[in-house]
């Protein structure tokens, strides 16, 4: 059978006075969710994660059964996401253009959301420091990845965003005693330095001055990875797979497990993605392919901004594009997170995530929602054990 596997980024939610003591999910208006998880089964993913809470690199690597600690880190798969072809022991970060006044302090970590960061990536691409050559691409507005390619590189070194402003960025530290990492610290602070003062006087960022625009004059980093193959997707699960998604992480994660990356016009990874269009072709593209991953971003940047009725409103418009589904034949449908970003927080959480299965027998769940998810007949599986039992199941 093939599997249709969408991912809908920060799904599921807790119940909030606002809504009478119901989630967004169980406010919603779903007809099409509930249908399939009436005719379908459901339960709950228990995250699986590093750190205080799940990342989306987490989630996603989890739920296609990949170990955390031998997969990429979030650098080097943002890299092949912006269209980096990587080699084998680059080193890799994403980033933003940042502002930051004369005295280094940060004044907005997004540079006011610059879009026209073109010109200041040339000015900085190529570079090179101590035979090594640093490579920028640019990402979706203000964001970016850096790539440094030669020898003696390590991951072993910690972040240079703070994730505040009001204060400096951080200078990248080596995290383990090894050269490799002590070398690749210092020469990315000397990069940060040199491309600080380019940055700083670089007539474009001089005319935003003028504009009383914010400059995009430093870089903040994170997610330092090395590249390294991993396993693709299609030989792990001996299904042929493809991937469908608009933000550059995701497309990364389609590159890095060697999906065949589907692209769709207007798909941004926002809220005005092309939502039917890309159930669209998930679905056309299953004539080819076994597997087909659909990954829809919006509902997580809701819940960051607190949005809870936007969040509401948004899964009834993914409700709406997805009535097709119902005509699908032959086809087990997966719908669920990759973490719950509860939207009173504004974070991520380590709350048991929906999951509805369509086309492998049915239970008593009446609706697609947390509480009816938590009576399903899947019951509570472990992210990196799912795939595996709805493999072998199937
Ligand atoms: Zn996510
Ligand atoms: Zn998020």
């Amino acid at each position: 059978m093939k599997i249709l596997f969408i991912i809908l980024d920060g799904l599921g939610d807790r119940p909030l006075k606002i809504f009478g003591g119901r989630t967004p999910l169980e406010l919603a208006f779903t007809p099409n969710l509930d249908k399939l998880a009436r005719e379908g089964i459901c339960g709950l993913i228990k995250p699986v994660f590093f750190g205080p809470f799940p990342t989306s690199r987490d989630g996603h690597l989890a739920l296609f059964g990949y170990n955390l600690k031998e997969s990429l880190k979030r650098g080097p798969i943002e890299a092949l996401g912006v269209g980096f072809q990587l080699k084998e022991n680059d080193l890799a970060f994403r980033g933003n253009f940042a502002s930051v006044d004369k005295k280094m302090r940060i004044l907005d970590r997004r540079a006011g959301r610059i879009s026209e960061t073109k010109e200041l990536i040339s000015a900085l691409n190529g570079f090179e420091i101590e035979k090594v050559k640093f490579f920028l691409k640019r990402g979706v507005s203000h964001r970016f990845a850096l790539v440094l390619r030669g020898e003696n590189l390590s991951e072993k070194i910690s972040d240079g965003d703070p994730q505040k402003v009001g204060v400096f960025p951080l200078k990248i530290k080596p995290l383990d005693k090894s050269f490799s990492a002590y070398f690749s610290a210092k020469l990315i602070n000397k990069f940060l330095e040199i491309s600080h003062q380019i940055l700083n006087e670089h007539p474009l960022n001089k005319k935003r001055k003028e504009k009383k625009l914010l400059p995009a004059n430093y870089l903040l980093l994170r997610g330092a990875g090395i590249f390294k193959k991993m396993e693709s997707f299609s030989k792990k699960w001996q299904k042929k797979a493809c991937g469908i998604a608009g933000g550059a992480f995701y497309k990364g994660i389609i590159k890095a497990l060697k999906m065949k990356l589907i692209p769709v016009s207007g798909a941004t990874g926002r809220a005005d993605t092309n939502l039917s269009g890309k159930v669209k072709r998930a679905i056309s593209s299953l004539k080819k392919f076994d597997f087909c991953y659909l990954h829809i971003k919006a509902l997580d940047i809701f819940s960051h901004d607190k949005d809870c009725l936007g969040e509401k409103r948004y899964l009834e418009k993914i409700d709406k594009a997805f009535s097709p589904l119902l005509k699908l034949k032959k086809t087990l449908i997966v719908i669920t997170g990759d973490h719950l970003t509860p939207c009173l927080l504004g974070e991520h959480s380590k709350d048991l995530i929906p999951v509805l299965v369509y086309g492998k027998g049915k239970d008593k769940t009446k609706s697609f929602s947390e509480k009816e998810c938590k009576k399903g007949s899947l019951g509570v599986i472990k992210a990196n054990e799912f795939l595996k039992k709805i493999m072998i199941e199937n």
